[in-house]
């Protein structure tokens, strides 16, 4: 087998036999049966895993069956023969004058909420996003919770819009098949003052709105989850809350967003916006860096020559990433400007003026284990929480079946008493990982303790978009009419983001924006995650060599851990969203996210998955984006060896307490 790190060109110098055969795929063609379930039980411990013979949809589990039923009742999630353009999509939705009704800055769940709400209107959207593709801010590393809205400050924004929020999240999957499981949510009691602030959550969580809260007390306990610490004496249940995975929700909202008529950009980073006059008629003009990787600009045409009359600068984002290369100037221009820019979205409402507010990035650090630990939590469980940092340190078995540990809330930012200015807090920033780890897994025992830590597969961190107001800043900006923050918006802000879409419409409008319902506007998407029975009807191809031998791609495997096949990755490359990365097709498909994490001394799957995207896009294969390290991850190296989980077993097991600067005790 070929173990190193690029891969040999000959190995897919018969890729091009392949386009014909993929061309007519019907996707959701996957035929009938089951897992076999004695494999699985041993696995899963008969807990339903989204994927494993049936898919979480609007809430409930269905088999694959059902599943199939559905979808294709409901349309094909808009297959395309051919992936579209390098960095934008195939519309153009401007006017006939070239500009917009609405530039929407940001394509996190915020903007991707906000441009689907708007895909059912006449509207002329566009979405510039800075990055390589959509989702690669806070929306790509958190929990993944949509949150019930039980311990929101009342009167907050967070408390106004998560419950509705949450409310809306069974619909939306229905039509988008992003996955949603209704998991719900325990918050640990083990001491009488916990007890205390459970009462005070659920009053909380009544005058938010929020239904069928109630307090199980430690023999339900038990039976709920079997796993829990024994000290556990009672806890809050929130049946509402509920498990997604928050890339593949916001993928979902941009493809359908897209497909509906949404222009997207992508590596267009926001530099300047112009206020319009006090004229009714005038417009935003707004500036945007077009950035492109180095070989790749060299070879499009139209950069080139953009490049060539303004001169080109560079561009260089944050280090760890993949991204960087020459950019060019554009200007787009808008009668309505909203602010979806999350940790950035400070910088870009000051843009225009607004310097209300300062973004105070709040780390948060993960660390993720193997399906084989997933049973240990059926809820999301909480500990009892700290009245100053957010909802603690949680235990939850993810959508796809993994248990995750986390996150930390380390403020990264303190406030110099000398200047009053908000500097970086050093002793955060060196924080050392190893008590990071240790800090997780502390916390993390307490709620439950047999955990195996040595079945680590991946840690990684998001960032949070606090502010100096306290409060998401959602709403127009006073003094510049069109201008629209839906800014640094924290936790809950993946459960809120279906409610805050619907009220910036609403300001919208308030605004002056006509919004026409749009007759051609398709609610469905299918999900690209085919649900498999085991590995039943899928065909491995251990040698690289023969990556292609299997003649159907529904069978043909590229990740062995995940079950990922060719065809999967095809329809990933074809729809909405431009797709030029590995990183790209992993959050799509799973490819790569499995336990092996794409070792190439497993199956190579980053290499056959890059071929792919490769062949797909006519990219030549060194210039395919791959999966970025170390990126947020705190481990030293992405594929684990028996030390290293020996390490993180150790640290686990050696029961110390940590603290860490800019955290909770
Ligand atoms: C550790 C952690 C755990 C969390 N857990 C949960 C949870 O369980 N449930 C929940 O509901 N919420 C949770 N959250 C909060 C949630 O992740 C955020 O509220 C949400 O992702 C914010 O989305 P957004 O679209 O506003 O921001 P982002 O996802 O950050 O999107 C902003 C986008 O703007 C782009 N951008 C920035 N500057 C520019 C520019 N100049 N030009 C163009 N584009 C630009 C960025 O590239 C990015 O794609 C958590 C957050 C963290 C960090």
């Amino acid at each position: 087998m070929w173990t190193g790190s690029a891969m040999p060109s000959a190995a897919f110098h018969h890729l091009g036999n392949r386009t014909d055969s993929t061309e007519n795929l019907s996707i959701w063609n996957w035929g009938d049966g089951r897992m076999d379930d004695d494999t699985m039980d041993k696995v899963h411990n008969k807990r339903n895993v989204h994927g494993d013979g049936g898919l979480y949809v609007g809430g409930v589990w269905l088999d694959t069956s059902e599943v199939a039923e559905r979808i294709k009742a409901r349309g094909d999630g808009a297959h395309h023969d051919r992936p579209c353009e390098r960095s934008q999509s195939r519309v153009c939705a401007a006017k006939p004058d070239g500009s917009y009704d609405v530039i929407i800055i940001g394509a996190g769940c915020i903007g991707s909420a906000i441009a689907r709400e708007l895909s059912k209107t006449t509207a002329s959207v566009l979405i510039l996003e800075a990055a390589d593709d959509v989702t690669q801010g806070a929306t790509k590393g958190n929990s993944g919770i949509v949150h019930a809205g039980f311990d929101d400050k009342p009167g907050t924004n967070r408390a106004k819009y998560c419950w509705p929020g949450n409310q809306l999240f069974p619909a939306l999957d229905r039509e988008l098949h992003f996955g949603f499981e209704r998991a719900g949510s325990l918050v640990i009691a083990k001491t009488d003052d916990d007890v205390k602030a459970l009462v005070e959550l659920m009053a909380r969580g009544k005058k938010n709105g929020v239904k069928n809260l109630r307090i199980v007390l430690r023999e339900e306990l038990l039976l709920l989850e079997p796993h829990v610490d024994k000290d556990a004496i009672a806890a809050l249940l929130a049946p509402d809350a509920g498990t997604i995975t928050p890339y593949e929700y916001t993928i979902a909202l941009a493809e359908n967003a897209v497909q509906n008529g949404v222009e997207l950009r992508l590596r267009r980073e926001v530099v300047a916006i112009n206020k319009r006059g006090a004229g009714a008629g005038e417009l935003f003009s707004v500036e945007a860096r077009h950035w492109e990787t180095p070989s790749v600009a060299e070879k499009l045409p139209a950069f080139q020559a953009a490049m060539d009359a303004a001169g080109g600068v560079a561009w260089s984002p944050s280090p760890g990433t993949v991204m960087g290369g020459p950019a060019v100037r554009e200007v787009y221009r808008a009668r309505h400007i909203i602010n979806a820019g999350g940790c950035v979205s400070d910088k870009i409402a000051a843009m225009v003026g607004d310097t209300s507010f300062k973004v105070k990035p709040r780390m948060g650090e993960y660390i993720l284990l193997s399906k084989a630990e997933g049973p240990k939590s059926r809820h999301v469980l909480f500990p009892a929480p700290h009245p100053v940092y957010g909802k603690g340190v949680i235990v939850q078995t993810t959508l796809w079946g993994n248990l995750i540990l986390g996150p930390t809330a380390r403020d990264t930012l303190k406030k110099d008493e000398a200047s009053g200015e908000y500097v970086v807090d050093q002793a955060v920033r060196d924080e050392k990982t190893d008590d990071i780890m240790a800090y997780i897994l502390m916390k993390c025992r307490k709620l439950v303790p047999n955990f195996n830590a040595g079945n680590t597969i991946h840690t990684f961190a998001g960032v949070r978009a606090k502010n100096t107001t306290g409060d998401w800043v959602i709403g127009p900006l006073a003094g510049v009419p069109g201008f629209i923050n839906a800014a640094s918006i924290d936790s809950p802000g993946i459960a809120a983001s279906p409610a805050i879409a619907l009220d910036i419409v609403t300001m919208l409008q308030a605004a002056g924006l006509q919004t026409i319902p749009d007759p051609k506007f398709i609610p469905y998407r299918a999900p690209i995650f085919r649900p498999k029975d085991g590995y039943k009807g899928l065909k491995m191809t251990p040698d690289i060599e023969d990556a292609w031998s299997c003649k159907d791609p529904r069978s043909n495997v590229v990740c062995k851990c995940e079950r990922v096949t060719e065809a999967e990755v095809v329809d990933a490359c074809r729809r909405s969203l431009p797709i030029d990365s590995t990183q790209a097709i992993r959050k799509r498909t799973r490819a790569g996210m499995g336990h092996c994490q794409g070792d190439p001394d497993n199956y190579c799957c980053e290499q056959r998955v890059a071929a792919i995207i490769a062949r797909e896009t006519g990219l030549a294969y060194e210039e395919v984006g791959t999966r970025p390290w170390p990126a947020s991850s705190m481990m030293p190296k992405r594929i684990f060896d028996k030390a290293d989980l020996q390490h993180v077993r150790e640290l686990n097991e050696d029961g110390r307490s940590v603290t860490l600067a800019g955290a909770a005790l």
